[in-house]
């Protein structure tokens, strides 16, 4: 058995009256993040530890931020392309890590909403999805609520 582990970082900045997509779902806030896509910071780093532990790049050089056909795009279509390489590959994901850090609004109680829709749209159970909220003690571009960002691993395996 081979058993691959990948991280994501990604940050994005926020702008007040975007809509705000994390982990799939839109969270109520009269600001959001700004992005070529839709900005869920919680997919991208879905994606980009997936790819990494499967050795495939990252999503920028799947998904350029120069294409027009990703201008707006919602982020879980990316996701589950990702998904898909992944499983053409050989791979099965055993569990992803989420942390997302962010000054405010408060994410816990959005936390299972999100966990719900991801494990749909990465056809994994939801116990296999975590996913936790931090801040930065109002220090730096995330505590001055200037921007969001996430990290995450994953962990993939195949029968060689
Ligand atoms: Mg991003």
């Amino acid at each position: 058995m081979k058993i691959r582990v990948g991280q994501g970082y990604d940050v994005h900045r926020l702008e007040a009256g975007r809509p705000f997509w994390l982990g799939g779902i839109q969270i109520p806030c009269d600001f959001g993040p700004v992005g070529h896509s839709d900005a869920d910071v919680v997919c991208h780093v879905l994606c980009d530890a997936l790819l990494g532990a499967a050795n495939m790049r990252n999503i920028g050089y799947h998904f350029s931020d120069k294409d027009p056909r990703w201008k707006g795009v919602d982020s879980k279509l990316l996701l589950a392309e990702v998904l898909r390489m992944v499983r053409e590959a050989g791979y099965e994901i055993s569990n992803v890590d989420v942390t997302v850090v962010l000054q405010e609004p408060k994410l816990n109680p959005h936390i299972p909403a999100m966990k719900t829709c991801l494990a749909g749209v990465m056809a994994i159970p939801e116990e296999d999805i975590s996913i936790k909220a931090t801040t930065s003690e109002h220090i730096g571009f995330v505590g001055r609520s200037e921007g969001i960002a996430a990290h995450c691993v994953a962990l993939i395996f195949r029968q060689d």
